[in-house]
């Protein structure tokens, strides 16, 4: 027994999950590490239960104390709950980074297979717009809120870093747009350069999200490590599996200081559930990413070759197999176990050392002065910009700010234009003090607001601020 010893939570999830968590344990178990399994609960049946959120308390308890654990996919059944029990799972217990492996496996036919494809994606996992803070801010237009924070950046922009160093990683790549979200998808890039000065031996990069997609599949060998928000890193991570081989070798790993949690990146696949069919090769290499976790980096390394090895010798479950010649769930995973302890020829074995969990601390920025100098009044109506305009300039008369501009879905169409702008009822009305040197109070916006909404329907309002002088909002497109 190694001194890795310790208690491992086990969810076999829905569909597919208990086949292929069935395989995973039983392929760390031949490894004799001592490791115990808590068995618990989540999805499915727990939903029909009557659980509004899928995840029984006793099974987040058991996350919390263990701090690993080993995860089937989840189902949410229509009609019942109405988050996602994995979302809940993430954000209960903060695991804000999700860690996706992508390397070309022998014996797999790719339209990439004799590409040296072995790389790492580093997703924030619980900001961004999977927040999940979404309005109706009129009858027809919805709005949801990509919320970035500077803490969120910096934790995933270290993990990032981190995991490049624990792999002996040359560079990362910052992906992100922040060429037209400055201040959202700019947040990563700023804090990512100021990070990576604490990882001199690794080299920063900097790429936009749709230019990366591009290169991945032109010169996916370029890239080691990727680290972006949460939705450009959720698309990106599927196109990387897609250029080895699948979701059903595609591991996941989502990371937190207080808990763990190693699951595949694919769902329940109801179609082939129940049928043996399964490729539990996700499942299994998740399994790997936990043992290395717990510091079993020997253990790991064998499983990993086996699985390697296995693909080698044409064991092939029925998504990567040729047609008819595929193997079922069972039959891989006795030639995974038959073969931990032997490696394919020319297998190279990546050195793994132990991930440090970034651990911030106070990490956010304080400015020394702060100015709030206009509002934006976000308003609804079905009214041209000119008629909005006029109106708007007569109800600001006797307050402290002015019309500034108004925007329909970002672009300028007040003062008028003449640009064939298509409208919809959702007007950003943009009102800076008339004072240009003034700190607004709240009561200035208050007065305003109050004389507007006499007339029109208000969704929501922004503050507009300086920050050490510096603009804190975006300009529409055409305001200067
Ligand atoms: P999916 O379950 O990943 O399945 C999509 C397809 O991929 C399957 O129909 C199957 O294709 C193939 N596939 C996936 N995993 C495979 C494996 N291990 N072996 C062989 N083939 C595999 O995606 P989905 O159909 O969009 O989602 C189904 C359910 O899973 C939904 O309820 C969703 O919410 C849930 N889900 C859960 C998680 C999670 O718990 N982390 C993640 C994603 C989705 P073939 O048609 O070729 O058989």
């Amino acid at each position: 027994m190694s001194s890795t010893s310790r208690t491992v939570t086990l969810l076999p999830g829905d569909g597919i999950g208990p086949e292929v968590i069935n395989a995973a344990r039983r392929i760390v178990d031949a490894c004799d590490l001592g490791i115990e399994w808590e068995e618990c609960r989540a999805g499915k049946a727990v939903f029909e239960e009557g659980d509004a959120t899928g995840v029984p308390e006793e099974t987040l308890a058991s996350i919390q104390r263990n701090r690993v654990a080993l995860k089937g996919p989840l189902e949410t059944p229509i009609g019942f709950g109405g988050k996602s029990a994995n979302v809940t799972l993430r954000k209960m217990l903060e695991t804000f980074g999700n860690i996706r492996p992508a390397r070309i496996l022998p014996g797999i036919e790719t339209p990439f297979s004799d590409r040296a494809i072995d790389m790492v994606v580093v997703r924030e996992n619980v900001e961004d717009l999977y927040a999940g803070i979404e309005h109706m801010q009129t009858p027809s237009v919805a709005q949801c809120l990509k919320l970035v924070s500077e803490r969120g950046c910096e934790k995933i922009a270290r993990l990032a870093f981190e995991v490049a160093r624990s792999q002996g990683r040359g560079s990362v790549h910052c992906v992100t747009k922040a060429n037209i979200m400055k201040l959202t998808e700019g947040m990563l890039k700023r804090v990512f350069e100021r990070v990576a000065a604490d990882y001199p031996e690794i080299t920063p990069k900097y790429i936009l999200v749709d230019n990366c997609a591009h290169q991945l599949v032109r010169v996916p060998e370029e890239f080691e490590v990727l680290v972006s928000t949460n939705m450009n890193g959720d698309i990106l991570s599927d196109l990387v599996s897609g250029l080895v081989g699948g979701l059903g070798i595609a591991p996941g790993a989502n990371m937190g200081l207080h808990a763990c949690i190693f699951e595949a990146v694919h769902g329940t696949a109801p179609d082939i559930a129940g049928k043996g069919m399964a490729n539990p090769t996700a499942a299994i290499l998740s399994s790997v990413m936990m043992l290395r976790h717990i510091d079993a980096f020997d253990a790991a390394d064998r499983v990993e070759a086996a699985i390697a090895l296995t693909m080698q010798q044409g064991k092939l479950t029925g998504d990567l197999a040729p047609k008819g010649m595929g193997v079922g769930t069972e039959a891989f995973t006795e030639a995974v176990l038959d073969n931990l302890g032997k490696e394919p020829e020319n297998w190279v074995r990546r050195e793994h050392k132990p991930l440090v969990l970034p651990d911030v601390g106070e990490c956010e920025s304080v400015p020394k002065t702060r100015r709030d100098i206009g509002c934006d009044l976000f308003l609804e109506g079905r009214v041209g910009p000119g008629e909005l305009g006029a109106k708007l300039e007569e109800l600001a008369e006797g307050t402290a700010l002015r019309l500034k501009i108004i925007s329909n879905r970002g672009t300028v169409v007040y003062p008028l234009t003449g640009a064939p702008t298509d409208c919809v009822d959702h007007w950003r009305c943009r009102f800076v003090a008339r004072d240009e040197n003034a700190d607004l109070r709240h009561s200035d916006i208050a007065l305003l607001m109050s004389k507007v909404t006499e007339v029109y329907r208000m969704c929501h309002h922004e503050v507009l601020m300086e920050n050490d002088g510096a603009r804190a909002y975006a300009l529409a497109q055409g305001e200067d």
